[in-house]
């Protein structure tokens, strides 16, 4: 089997790597193995990717690890810096073939896919910025002692990432580690490979030195796990379930302590008092639980409407989501293309029957859309209660549920009922209120009179079960340096 295939899609033909991306070069598994990366718009089969084992896993931390000591160390700050540019720069000229590639890989409509691309490239200049601006501090103890720290880089950073975001994934782990000096073996989600190695290739064209970036294809219980216990491996990040998560921990904790940053899950709280500018936040609860088919894990899937406003909202809702256009991911007008995979789908419907069997309304959906694809119809369940699996767990796909709140009081405890908390919303116009539910929300991220605004100045990571650390703004870099403090003796007696 070659390692480039001629792949068409319905809005470019491009050649797609298949291939693992180790040390600079394009090589095939050590076992041989490929596997079938599948089309969820019409569940035929793309192509078949080369499949990584732990054996390649190793290469591929050998070869990190020689950049690591050697080409990188060498590297000036401020060529770290330009070379992130520079990537930045090829995701925007070849911006059509990665959103192409998404689309066709992931399902996400097309209109979406480009702003993805947009946002990984804005998160790559964005760290490339950094690269010289990373330094530690000098601390005053006593005239005799004088005290510095540098904020060196961590080593080699395993980053495994999920397929609800493949490209912008790529982007905010990629960034923040090459920045501070780190190098980086990095798995994608078995569902979604395709981007992630079109993108190796802009590595190579950007001149980043061979053995910085290794990029691999391979399954979460054989390469992701050989990530999370490797021994040469200093650090590993993730972005996936919480199930999962807990694993990777366990594994670095009985492995060599890596340091762990997690990404996790969530069950987010979307809050609308009566005072809302009802028509605003309509849209944005829309947006909040059905952007990406609901495959975000700050997903807006709890809602809470106030009594004042409820009748009229939960009407209103129903007519804006049904006018989300679900169909063809590359069809200007859609919206909402398919889940990610059959698996997802199949989740996603037992979902959808439980919260029917549990006795909730379903007041819009609650079918599959079409009979070819992962299709599911934006579904909005009302009449629940906070025992349900639908109220409790995170579905991942297209369904939220309404609950009716009288107080602030109330609907902060039941927003906060929950182990996760990775994000929430609260839309009003009393800056008060907003302020004041804002701070009780124990979530990593609150939006007021929005939803899933993400930026990459700003840091996104979780509170309780949804995570360990931050992505974004300054604050990742903290996740990838650790700080060493000197101690310089300038004179004087030991006593
Ligand atoms: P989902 O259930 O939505 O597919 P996962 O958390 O299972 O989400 O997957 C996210 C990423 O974690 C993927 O790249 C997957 O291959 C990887 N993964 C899954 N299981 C493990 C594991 N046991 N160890 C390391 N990585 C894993």
């Amino acid at each position: 089997m070659s390692l480039f295939t001629k792949i068409e899609t319905p809005s470019v033909t491009y050649d797609q790597p298949t291939g693992l991306f180790i040390d600079g070069k394009w090589v095939k598994g050590v076992e041989g193995k490929t596997f079938e990366t599948i089309n969820p718009t019409n569940e035929k089969p793309i192509v078949s990717v080369h499949e990584a084992g732990p054996e390649d896993v190793d290469l591929a931390v050998k070869a990190a690890r020689k950049a690591f000591n050697g080409v990188w160390a060498q590297t000036l700050p401020s060529v770290r810096g330009q070379l992130l540019s520079k990537l930045a720069d090829l995701f925007d000229e070849y911006s059509d073939t990665l959103a192409a590639i998404e689309s066709l890989d992931n399902g996400k409509a097309l209109s979406m896919a480009k702003v993805d691309v947009q946002l990984s490239s804005g998160c790559l200049r964005y760290y490339g910025g950094w690269a010289d601006k990373i330094h530690g501090k000098t601390i005053d103890t006593d005239p005799e002692t004088f005290n510095y720290t540098r904020h060196e880089p961590v080593g080699v950073c395993g980053q495994i990432i999920p397929w609800n975001f493949p490209l912008l994934m790529w982007s905010w782990k990629i960034g923040p580690a090459i920045a501070t000096g780190n190098t980086v073996v990095l798995k994608t989600a078995e569902q979604t490979p395709l981007s992630a190695l079109y993108a190796a290739t802009l590595i190579e064209k950007a001149g980043i030195p061979a053995g910085v970036v290794n990029i691999i294809s391979g399954f979460g219980k054989t390469a992701g796990a050989a990530i999370a216990s490797h021994m040469d491996i200093d650090k590993v990040a993730f972005t996936g379930s919480t199930v999962v998560g807990r694993t990777i921990l366990q594994a670095a904790a009985k492995s060599n302590l890596k340091k762990v940053t997690l990404e996790l899950g969530g069950k987010s709280p979307n809050i609308v008092f009566n005072d809302a500018n009802i028509e605003d936040a309509i849209s944005w609860v829309n947006f909040g639980i059905f952007f990406n088919h609901g495959q975000c894990c700050c997903a807006g899937s709890r809602i809470y409407v106030q009594s004042g406003v409820y009748d009229k909202f939960i009407e209103a809702f129903k007519q804006r989501t049904a006018k989300n256009v679900v169909g063809d991911p590359f069809k200007q007008d859609t919206f909402q293309g398919p889940q990610v995979s059959k698996l997802q789908f199949d989740r996603i419907m037992q979902y959808i029957q439980s919260g029917k069997e549990a006795g909730a309304t379903v007041e819009h959906g609650g079918d599959r859309h079409g009979d070819e694809g992962f299709f599911i119809q934006p579904t909005i369940f009302s009449n629940v209660s906070p025992d349900m699996k639908i109220m409790q767990e995170e579905i991942f796909g297209p369904v939220c549920t309404i609950s009716k709140f009288e107080t602030e009081e109330e609907v902060i405890k039941a927003g906060n009922e929950t182990t996760y908390g990775l994000a929430a919303a609260v839309h009003t116009q009393n800056l008060n209120t907003a302020l004041r539910v804002a701070n009780s929300l124990k979530a990593g991220t609150v939006w007021v009179n929005n939803y899933n605004m993400i930026s990459y100045q700003v840091p996104f990571g979780g509170f309780k079960e949804s995570g360990i650390g931050r992505e974004l703004g300054k604050y990742a870099l903290a996740n990838y340096t650790q700080v060493k403090s000197v101690r310089v003796r300038l004179g004087g007696a030991l006593f």
